[in-house]
């Protein structure tokens, strides 16, 4: 029933919109930060995760961040990331928006993503801002730690996601709030929802009217926000609603 709802929303969408966190990434076999089996019950985030550490001990943090490198590199998109790039192919979402790094929308055939917490598949020289893409730099980790700028003499080189500390990028998020404001059904997918800004993406939507569809493994703090909530995997439940739509 929750489904067909989900479903029927959807298709009669005018202006949809999605926010996807680590959750739709799982099943592709990238471990979410929170929620079972998530990374933050092995590290302490802000101690992994903030500039401040990075800059303090740079090779510290490629330790950590080049096995993580290694899953993300290998990962392919899943059902649940298909079904996304296919509602947006059927003008039943205008964007995804995500707080991923993984680049996986877009590798599904998502043609508007809007990136709130970068991208980690380049990386960046703090000095001279060249970039070059994650998968060169990844090979030459196990002899080059932390990894240094190939052009300007050797300044350190950090992967293009936005650090704890750190502003968060002023394009996407701008689009983002503009498209949530004009949004008439929010769905949320594979989100804590419990970091921001990015959490005030529905909260946004909300305000302006839009009806919610939360699809997640656990219960979130906007579950009770949303005319549709749907526990369960992403990677089955999103291509049932689009399966629903077009019968
Ligand atoms: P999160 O890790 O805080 O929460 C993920 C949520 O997804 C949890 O509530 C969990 O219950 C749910 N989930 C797990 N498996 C699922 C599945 N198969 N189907 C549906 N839901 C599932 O993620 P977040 O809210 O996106 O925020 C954490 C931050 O971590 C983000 O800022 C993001 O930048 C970063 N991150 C990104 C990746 C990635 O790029 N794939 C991975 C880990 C963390
Ligand atoms: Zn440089």
């Amino acid at each position: 029933m929750t489904l067909h709802r989900a479903a029927e929303l959807l298709a009669g969408a005018r202006h949809g919109l999605a926010l996807t966190g680590a959750g739709i990434s799982a099943e592709s076999g990238i471990p979410t930060f929170r929620g079972e089996g998530g990374l933050w019950t092995k590290y302490d985030p802000v101690k992994v995760s903030s500039i401040e550490t990075f800059l303090a001990d740079p090779a510290a943090y490629w330790m950590v961040s080049r096995e993580r490198g290694r899953v993300a590199l290998a990962a392919r998109p899943n059902p649940g990331h298909v079904a996304l790039a296919a509602l947006e192919a059927a003008g039943h979402i205008v964007a995804v928006v995500t707080q991923n790094t993984d680049g996986l929308h877009q590798e599904s055939g998502s043609s508007r993503v809007l990136e709130l917490h970068g991208s980690g598949r380049t990386v960046e020289c703090l000095d001279c801002g060249r970039r070059e893409p994650r998968s060169a730099v990844q090979e030459r980790l196990d002899t080059e730690m932390p990894p240094r700028c190939p052009h300007c003499g050797g300044t350190v080189l950090k992967p293009t996601v936005v650090l704890f500390g750190e502003p968060m990028p002023a394009a996407p998020m701008q689009e983002a709030f503009a498209l949530a404001a004009e949004a008439d059904v929010m769905l949320v997918v594979g989100s804590s929802l419990v970091v921001y800004p990015a959490a005030d993406v529905p909260f946004v939507a909300l305000r302006s009217g839009a009806r919610m569809i939360v699809i997640n493994a656990e219960p979130t703090p906007f579950d009770r926000l949303a005319e549709v909530v749907i526990h369960g995997r992403s990677g089955e439940v999103l291509p049932e609603i689009a399966r629903l739509i077009d019968a």
